[in-house]
């Protein structure tokens, strides 16, 4: 479990408690919530507990001593315990940029691996997907959406492409964030907190202003065409605010599937997981008398600019989307600290991409070339 103390870890952990005679976690990991961590190890006594900060392992080794669970420390043991014999899954659910590696670990050791890490397919994408198929790796879809999809199209669809299949398109959903309803003039003001209290779903911090900016519905654009190998414009976007429809997939014959549930991630985790089979997730039944409404609007671009960003680095292809994903990290983690406004983080993702000089993305030197020198140059516009 990478990120095990995220909300996708304490989602993915609620589920394997849940069946103990089914799953044992082998390593959890983490970057500095020791205190979290602490808990998970007595809850769970895995093999390992992987702390990225080496003060906090120090922390950890201190607080659960008499457990035989081992420490480790470091990028480098991520990528180790990722790949480790004993691990049949790996569920990526660390934040960034940062997971591409330990993610790529569990793909070149054939792992199934369960997809919640988009930063990683944005970032490098054609890599990834390309390394899933030479390494016979299972990859399955966490983001809600991408699960949809993987559960409305016919089976062995992930990165074979959706041609021959009759497919006419897909459809994205998705919420519109907490500021789909104010006016475009007043976003200027808007504080993180506002921005991470997101009407339906409850996320990490990042991908919470990332909803709020629908750079989130950007980043899923661009996961959604590696994964499922089609072009950007076969893929539209609707705003559907009761997030019930999680998306769905047109065919020619003019069916339209999509799959529908509560707004709660143990579903496409739980699907995920135990994918052909089904198990009990813990998550409410869906009650459609309840929800009685299922609203469909056009996202408006002038509202949500990083829209419009994601699909230009996708059109530009090579290390465009690297650039997108690495100034908007950026410009996330410093509007969070309250140094930028909300809608500096389209403004500064424009400048980024302006200044960057796409290259193409076939190795992994000049992914995390362009990925280092975004950052860089965001942080020097700031
Ligand atoms: P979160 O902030 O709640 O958790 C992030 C996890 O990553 C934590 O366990 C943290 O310790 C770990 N982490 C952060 N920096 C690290 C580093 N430098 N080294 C090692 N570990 C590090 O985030 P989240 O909301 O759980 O999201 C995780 C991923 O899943 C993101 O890529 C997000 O886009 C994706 N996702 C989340 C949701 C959701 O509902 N939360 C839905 C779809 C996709
Ligand atoms: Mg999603």
């Amino acid at each position: 479990m990478l990120g095990a103390t995220g909300s996708i870890g304490q989602s993915t952990l609620d589920i394997v408690a849940r069946h103990p005679d089914q799953y044992r976690l082998y390593a959890l990991t983490a970057n500095s919530n020791h205190r979290k961590m602490v808990q998970l190890c007595r809850q769970f006594e895995p093999r390992f507990a992987v702390m990225s900060d080496p003060d906090s392992a120090r922390l950890l080794g201190e607080s659960i001593a008499d457990l035989a669970t081992e420490i480790l420390s470091g990028e480098g043991a991520l990528a180790e315990v990722a790949a480790a014999d004993e691990v049949d899954v790996v569920v990526a659910a660390i934040v960034g940029a940062v997971g591409l590696m330990p993610t790529l670990s569990a793909v070149r050791a054939g792992k199934r691996v369960l997809l919640a890490n988009k930063e990683a397919l944005v970032m490098a994408g054609g890599l990834f997907m390309d390394e899933v198929q030479r390494y016979g790796a299972e990859l399955l879809p966490v983001d809600s959406e991408h699960n949809a999809i993987f559960q409305c199209l016919p089976p062995g669809s992930i990165g074979k492409g959706v041609a021959g299949e009759g497919v006419r398109k897909i459809i994205l959903t998705g919420s519109g964030g907490p500021f789909r309803d104010i006016d475009v003039e007043l976003l200027e003001d808007v504080t993180p907190q506002q921005a991470c209290d997101h009407p339906n779903w409850d996320m990490g911090p990042k991908i919470s202003v990332d909803s709020a900016t629908m750079m989130n519905k950007g980043l899923e654009l661009i996961e959604a065409c590696w994964m499922f190998a089609i072009d950007h414009s076969d893929v539209e976007i609707l705003l559907h605010r009761q997030s019930i429809v999680h998306s769905m997939v047109a065919y020619n014959d003019g069916s339209v599937i999509a799959q529908m549930g509560n707004p709660d991630m143990r579903t496409p985790i739980a699907n995920a997981l135990a994918w052909p089979e089904r198990i009990e997730s813990g998550v409410e039944p869906l009650n459609l008398l309840q929800v009685s409404h299922l609203d469909f609007t056009q996202a408006d671009e002038g509202r949500y600019p990083c829209l419009a960003l994601a699909r230009e680095a996708w059109q530009q292809g090579g290390t465009s989307t690297t650039v997108l994903n690495a100034a908007n990290e950026i410009a996330v983690e410093y509007f969070l600290n309250r140094q930028i406004k909300f809608t500096d983080i389209p403004r500064l993702i424009t400048r980024v991409m302006e200044q960057a000089t796409s290259a193409p993305a076939n190795d992994l030197d000049a992914i995390l070339e362009a990925d280092s020198n975004a950052r860089e140059s965001a942080r020097r516009l700031i």
